[in-house]
């Protein structure tokens, strides 16, 4: 049985990520950039005004004072967008916009408030250093200057320059479809009221908004009875999709089907159980380059399996670099203990808040893995090694930090 970080290592080094295409911008937003690319153009693409004034040549205004203004001949309006057709020549400016590209023999821009804001003639008072208010041709971005980060997801930020540099795609790897199954004879759903004998399908919206969350596309899936021909039929219409999670049906049980049908369509198993609490089941295949995850049926340990394996998994299948949660030392203010000797990595459902410069996590209360409302407080995971049975009350853990821990 694989300790967890053996079985990351396991799934990982199996998992590629998914060929990269061509994105239009309006759809880039969040997935991994493909290549660094180098920019063809350089940005600006003129040398343009920096401010609403006047394009000057900085040595006419060399002896410009309060007591003798200088005049200039203003030889017409430049908005943005517009196009000189006139030089500036000694004597003269052009009433100038922000963004409206410097004329010629002009070097410099006296902002409008420092004139007289004349229409035919200005006064200027004061010199100006040369190349003031100007923003010259390439200084923000050069051609040949690489723009992005490979494996970094696409920020605001990217598609706008991107877009500057006249990109309007880019080589990004597209989201994961991600079947989600959820398995159970006993299921009904959430808008149902459940039988004698039933619960409601927990499962089929906590993993898929998992999936969702971390950038993936949750593929629609009607919920599977635990019936062979029916699974069957259900997982081969699964592997379509870029990566394949069950859920339930992976025990020992006499209606536990998907282990040896996923094995009958030949998906190779590399693991199926981790030595970890909560958990226990987790069956991992390959098949044809899919990943295909079987999560335990019990709510909770199929988020934390989520959490720990499967969502590491999908941001490599995305082409993302950084696949892992933040890990942050801790204090434990209540302390907690489990059972001696136990060879297994634990993960227990904290709160985790900033205090005083210092991390600080509470237990979310009992442990128990089919606890499903200690997930609605919990923002960390902290995560205690094999053979450690006992943490004292204020002592040091390692957390996972699944959301922002709050400020105190
Ligand atoms: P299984 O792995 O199928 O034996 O399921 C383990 C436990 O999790 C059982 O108590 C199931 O009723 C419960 N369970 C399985 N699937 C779901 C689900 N989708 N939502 C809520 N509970 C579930
Ligand atoms: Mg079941």
């Amino acid at each position: 049985m694989p300790s967890p970080a053996e079985a990351l290592a396991l799934i990982l080094e199996r998992v590629a990520p998914l060929p990269p295409r061509q994105v239009p911008l309006p759809e880039a937003l969040g997935l991994a950039a493909a290549e660094a690319l180098a920019s063809e153009e350089q940005v600006p693409p003129f040398t343009n005004s920096a401010m609403d004034g006047y394009a000057v040549r900085a040595e006419d205004l060399a002896a410009a004072s309060t007591a003798q203004p200088i005049r200039l001949r203003v030889l017409g309006d430049l908005a943005a967008g517009a196009t000189p057709d006139q030089a500036v020549v000694p004597g003269t400016a052009w009433r100038i916009m922000t963004g409206a590209p410097l004329p010629e023999g002009a070097d410099t821009v006296v902002p409008v408030e420092d004139t007289t804001r004349g229409q035919d003639w200005v006064e200027v008072r004061a010199p100006l250093r040369r190349g003031v208010h100007v923003r010259h041709a390439g200084e923000d971005i050069q051609a040949g200057r690489s723009l992005l980060v490979p494996g970094r997801a696409l920020r605001p930020g990217d598609l706008g320059v991107l877009a500057a540099v006249g990109m309007p795609a880019v080589p990004a790897h597209p989201r994961a479809r991600v079947a989600v199954l959820t398995t159970g004879d006993e299921l009904v759903d959430a808008s149902e009221r459940p039988g004698p004998g039933q619960i409601r399908d927990a499962n089929i919206h906590s993993i898929r908004a998992q999936v969702a969350a971390c950038g993936a596309i949750p593929a629609p899936f009607p919920r599977v009875r635990d019936d062979r021909a029916t699974l069957t039929a259900a997982l081969r219409e699964a592997l379509t999709a870029d990566a394949v999670l069950t859920t339930g049906g992976i025990s020992v049980g006499d209606y536990d089907f998907v282990k040896p049908i996923l094995e009958e369509l030949g998906a190779r198993r590399v693991f199926w159980k981790v030595a970890q609490k909560p958990g226990g089941p987790l069956g991992f295949w390959m098949l044809g380059g899919k990943p295909i995850f079987g999560l335990p049926g019990n709510p909770v340990a199929a988020m934390l399996m989520m959490e720990e394996y499967v969502r590491p998994a999908l941001r490599r299948l995305m082409g993302f670099s950084a696949l892992h949660r933040p890990v942050a030392e801790a204090v434990l203010e209540d302390g907690w203990h489990g059972k001696a000797g136990d060879r297994r990595t634990t993960f227990l459902r904290v709160v985790a808040r900033h205090d005083g410069g210092q991390l600080r996590a509470r237990l979310t209360g009992p442990q128990g893995s089919a606890i499903l409302s200690s997930m609605l407080e919990a923002n960390a995971l902290a995560v205690i090694p094999p053979g450690v049975d006992r943490v004292e009350p204020g002592g040091t853990v390692t957390l996972h930090l699944t959301e922002l821990a709050e400020d105190h």
